[in-house]
């Protein structure tokens, strides 16, 4: 019972809480960046799903086909014209870190999740995992590693604007 990220999710069923996670991308997505990470390089989301369902969205094709993480890896390092799952319109998911989650996911790290999931909603405090969130992120830069999305508490103010 339970997966690695939530004793209460079910692989395919949500506990219907809130859910931290943590996703290691592979330090070649380095080359984006002028300051590298000596530590690594972390992707930090948060989702009502349970965490495998979320993540199996990232790669999953508009037509509900599912792409390995490591098949994506070795198609991605052919030329584009022979890519069989390029960057194009057919994935389920295209916001604007996705994209890199693809290219360069290595593995989940539930061990960076510094609070215990789930997060339990709580009306009163409608921010609660939006916060947490933030939070986790600046911990983890603090820690020196460089979150590629740009969640964050700290200047959530100015955030707010984008
Ligand atoms: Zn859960």
């Amino acid at each position: 019972m339970g997966t690695e990220f939530c004793k209460y999710c079910e692989d395919d069923t949500s506990c219907k809480n809130g859910h931290l996670y943590v996703i290691q991308l592979r330090d070649e997505i380095g080359h984006r960046y002028e300051n590298k990470s000596e530590k690594g390089y972390l992707y930090v989301g948060e989702t009502g799903l349970s965490v495998e369902e979320r993540g199996r969205k990232n790669f999953t094709r508009k037509d509900g086909s599912y792409v390995k993480p490591d098949d994506l890896y070795s198609d991605r390092k052919k030329p584009l014209d022979e890519q069989q799952w390029p960057e194009d319109d057919n994935w389920e998911y295209d916001t604007k870190s996705i994209p890199h989650i693809r290219n360069y996911f290595l593995k989940y790290r539930p061990d960076l999740v510094h609070y215990e999931n789930p997060i339990v909603y709580d009306k009163s405090d409608p921010n609660k995992l939006k916060r947490l969130e933030g939070k986790l992120a600046d911990k983890l830069r603090n820690r020196g590693w460089r979150v590629i999305n740009k969640v964050s508490w700290k200047n959530r103010a100015s955030q707010t604007n984008d």
